[in-house]
């Protein structure tokens, strides 16, 4: 027996609508702000009486969350965050390691003056959002500033597959990050940076990859367990007004 996927339960958005998507929006940063865990079930009423939003605009939300990898849909189960197996979190970081040294060796080739200047500028942001303690933010911004990299390469299937495991990695490093301090070290993105403006290929390859294994290197995969809270007490959000 087949199961049959109703795509059209769960609307395609561009991102600007994506970004607009209350729902896609909260939840993203409530996962790597880690205030909902792996696995829990996110209900669409919930959703809709949480944000205030129809049903469509719950769907797409989930719909593209779950494009991100940072949730999972089921036919007929509904939607609940992603949850990610210690073996999945692996694969992720050993294919990053596998695609990104080479990237980042041609990004330090093709490179030019305004790339740079765009580098400096997203580290001057992520600087900012950890300073602020903003961890979600600062989480997506550090990476996005992988994805930045694998664009500057020019290398439009690669990015793309770079893109979908950055996605997935911010979710496994929210769930199994031990170190207290930042994830992608200031230090290692401006040396990287420095590299790729000097046009250092060997160098910015070898940064590259010993960045990637230090992250790799710095996850667990023992996961306490959340204290037990409803999706609404975990988003946070005051229904009362
Ligand atoms: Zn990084």
């Amino acid at each position: 027996m087949s199961i049959t996927h109703k795509k059209t339960e769960f609307p395609q958005s561009t991102r600007a609508d994506v970004l607009q998507n209350p729902v896609f929006v909260g939840i993203e940063q409530a996962i790597l702000e880690q205030r909902i865990p792996p696995g829990m079930r996110l209900a669409e009423n919930d959703l809709g009486d949480v944000y205030g939003v129809s049903r469509t605009i719950v769907r797409a939300g989930l719909q593209a969350l779950s494009q991100a990898h940072l949730v999972t849909l089921r036919p007929n189960r509904g939607a609940s965050v992603a949850n990610p197996s210690p073996r999945e979190a692996r694969e992720v970081f050993e294919a990053r390691e596998l695609l990104e040294p080479r990237s980042a060796r041609e990004a330090a080739l093709n490179a030019k003056p305004k790339d740079i200047a765009d580098l400096r500028l997203h580290a001057l942001a992520e600087h900012e959002a950890m300073q602020e303690n903003a961890s979600g933010r600062a989480l997506r911004l550090s990476g996005l500033f992988h994805v930045k990299i694998a664009e500057i390469a020019n290398q439009k299937t690669i990015a793309e597959f770079i893109e979908s495991l950055v996605s997935r990695s911010s979710l496994i490093i929210a769930l199994y990050w031990t170190k207290s301090s930042t994830r992608c070290d200031e230090g290692c993105h401006n040396a990287l940076i420095d590299a790729i403006e000097r046009h250092d290929a060997d160098e910015a390859e070898d940064l590259m990859r010993s960045h990637l294994v230090d992250i790799h290197s710095a996850l667990s995969f023992g996961v306490a367990d959340k204290e037990h809270k409803t999706l609404k007490d975990m988003l946070g959000i005051d229904l009362s007004n």
